[in-house]
């Protein structure tokens, strides 16, 4: 059944990418062409059995969402690229520069992984979605074993608290300036409750570049797939997930982790859409 799930997903989001391509037949979509050409040949479009797969009942059912259709956001760069993401709650929803959260998503099943944070308050930034949260216990303690004591930094955030974050660096340096180094309100990972940066025990470098350069970075990329997580910036594939690397922010997939890290691709290679 889960399998199930997957396999549709995937389709789902190879159609939805197909169509972000041939919406935007002006900009060159780098990542589309790039994996086309791996594959040597071009994907075939099939109008009619996208309408099918998105109105397939049973994949409503299981996916338990209405894909949204349109954002509601002017006025902004790259606005004509900016898409809702469809299917919020599944586990390997993508959400990036281009696919947004809705406003409105809260998680269901928020809760606190049994897992040290670099701070002891029981606040939103501790959340993550079960799943994930008892994936990331399994991970924690696997690397304590190995003598790799991790801790978290920030897991969920809000719409509203990215929100009122963004708004404060848009006052005082303006939209354009904000937007580099601040996710725009929607297109944080961390929304999804499935993402978290993760650090060491002392906190040293905890979500800087520093971090590439520790053991605790070495034997997540070599371990967080096992679990269910992936690294989601690699290192080199900026123009992919219009991130730099970030080896401390993990993202929870469930189990296409392995298939992702293995590869060496990244989320939006594997569901074969644009992230930028
Ligand atoms: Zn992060």
């Amino acid at each position: 059944m889960y399998k199930f799930s997957i396999n549709v997903l995937i389709t789902i989001f190879l159609i939805l990418g197909l169509m972000g391509c041939n919406n935007n037949k002006s900009q060159k979509d780098s990542t589309s062409q790039e994996i086309t050409s791996e594959k040597g040949k071009t994907p075939k479009r099939d109008n009619k059995n996208q309408q099918n797969n998105l109105q397939n009942k049973n994949t409503k059912k299981i996916l338990g969402n209405t894909p949204a259709k349109k954002i509601t956001k002017k006025n902004k760069t790259n606005s004509s690229k900016i898409k809702l993401t469809p299917y919020p709650e599944s586990i390997a929803v993508v959400v990036n520069k281009r696919y947004y959260m809705p406003a409105n998503y809260v998680p269901k099943d928020l809760v606190y992984p049994n897992v040290p944070f670099l701070f002891k308050e029981k606040v939103e930034k501790r959340k993550m979605r079960s799943e994930a949260a008892r994936a990331l216990e399994k991970m924690f303690a696997a690397a304590k074993k190995d003598g790799i004591y991790l801790k978290g930094v920030s897991a969920y955030r809000s719409y509203k608290t990215q929100q009122a974050l963004f708004n404060r660096y848009v006052k005082r340096d303006g939209y354009e300036k904000a937007r580099t180094y601040s996710a725009v309100p929607g297109s944080s990972e961390h929304q999804t409750g499935l993402a978290i940066d993760v650090s060491g025990s002392s906190g040293k470098c905890a979500a800087a570049s520093c971090f590439a350069n520790t053991k605790e970075a070495a034997w997540l990329k070599k371990n967080s797939q096992k679990y269910g997580f992936i690294i989601r910036y690699p290192k080199g594939k900026e123009s992919i997930t219009g991130y730099k690397y970030e080896p401390w922010h993990l993202r929870y997939v469930g189990n296409i982790s392995s298939n992702i890290q293995n590869r060496g691709i990244t989320l939006e290679e594997y569901l074969r859409i644009s992230g930028l």
